[in-house]
């Protein structure tokens, strides 16, 4: 697909056609399978100034929270409980967690379950990647936000777009489930510049992709901003399956936090990826990276019953398997 024809689709010259097409190449690989994943936010604080973001460092309106050891894994525990078979360990960068803590952390739970186990935890260096990864850490989640470097400049302070590539570069060497992706609607992109990252993106040779709107949050620097369109996340999250048609894409939460039926409709754009917070109750709307997000006051038990059923309703299945790359390797 030229550059040209993905910015007619982003601009919306055929959404029906795009979200159909990008169904049936879901269809193609995954079947009717949806996949799901349970995260666990364990820890709020960041010592990162990402200008979008509610958990950065000079943010001090919102409550911190970091949950022990033994709280992250009771959560996993119950996650196993209710059979979902994945779990994403995620977080602000939060050196407190050092590299023998989370080694420990995905030690156990590979002990105790047959689970995935993706981690989430920002730029914590080749050393720690590797460990965790002997550890048995199967997935990896780095967003880019851009391919843009100038943009991501303006996004990022302090942090360098060469060592977060570099770091995408290095997951997918150690052997994990390598997964990035961006925030659609930033300031200072354009359709042009999306058009960009879709292709960019698209050349990293990934697993897993993630595209979502950005929410603004008032207690950062692009408070002020409009928030980015979600038919746009949507679309790109379509144009991402036709030129990924193995990947895995979650319907992101921020969708759902800008639109009413925002993850229904990221399946209709062709993900295959439900992702939800398990987050203990007592903290999870402490993890406020945006407005609006993780507010939903039910149990573990009923947000993953509550995904399984929409997926149900849309004629899909909520698969039980551990839901890895389908990427061909090698
Ligand atoms: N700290 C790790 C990192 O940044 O890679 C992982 C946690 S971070 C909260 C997870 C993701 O949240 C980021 O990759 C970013 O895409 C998303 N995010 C943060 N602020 C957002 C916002 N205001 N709107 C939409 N997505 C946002
Ligand atoms: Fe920290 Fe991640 Fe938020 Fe950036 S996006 S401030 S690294 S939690």
């Amino acid at each position: 697909m030229t550059k040209e024809e993905i910015i007619a689709f982003l601009e919306g010259v055929d959404d029906l056609w795009l979200f159909a097409l990008a169904q049936a190449r879901r269809t193609e690989t995954f079947g009717t399978d949806i996949y799901l994943r349970g995260i666990v936010e364990f820890s709020s604080v960041c010592r990162c100034q990402c200008n979008y973001c509610g958990l950065r460092a000079p943010n001090a309106e919102i409550h911190r929270y970091q949950l022990t050891e033994d709280e992250i894994l009771d959560a996993v525990d119950e996650l196993a409980s209710l059979n979902l078979p994945t779990v994403v360990l995620q977080g602000g960068e939060d050196p407190s967690y050092d590299v023998a803590t989370i080694g420990r952390i995905v030690r156990t739970v590979k002990a105790r379950h047959h689970m995935a186990v993706t981690l989430s935890l920002g730029e914590r260096g080749r050393e720690a990647f590797s460990h965790w990864r002997d550890c048995g850490a199967d997935r990896y989640l780095l967003k880019m936000e851009t391919m843009d470097r100038s943009i991501y400049t303006t996004l990022r302070p302090g942090c360098d777009f060469d060592a977060r590539l570099a770091g995408v570069r290095t997951l997918q060497a150690l052997g994990y489930e390598a997964g990035s992706g961006m925030i659609t609607g930033l300031p200072g992109m354009t359709i042009e510049s999306l058009a960009d990252d879709i292709l960019a993106v698209t050349a990293l040779d990934l697993d897993m992709i993630s595209a979502g709107p950005f929410v603004p949050h008032p207690q950062t620097p692009f408070g002020a901003e409009a928030g980015g369109d979600p038919q746009l996340a949507l679309r790109t999250m379509a144009l991402l399956r036709l030129l990924n048609p193995k990947v895995n894409i979650p319907a992101t939460s921020a969708l759902e936090t800008v639109r009413a039926e925002g993850r229904k409709q990221g399946i209709d754009a062709g993900a295959n990826v439900l992702m939800f917070s398990v987050t203990p109750a007592a903290v999870r709307k402490n993890y406020a990276i945006y407005p609006g997000k993780n507010q939903e006051p039910q149990t573990a038990f009923q947000t993953v019953e509550n995904a399984r059923e929409l997926i149900r309703s849309m004629g899909l299945v909520p698969s039980m398997s551990l839901g890895g790359s389908k990427v061909a390797r090698g």
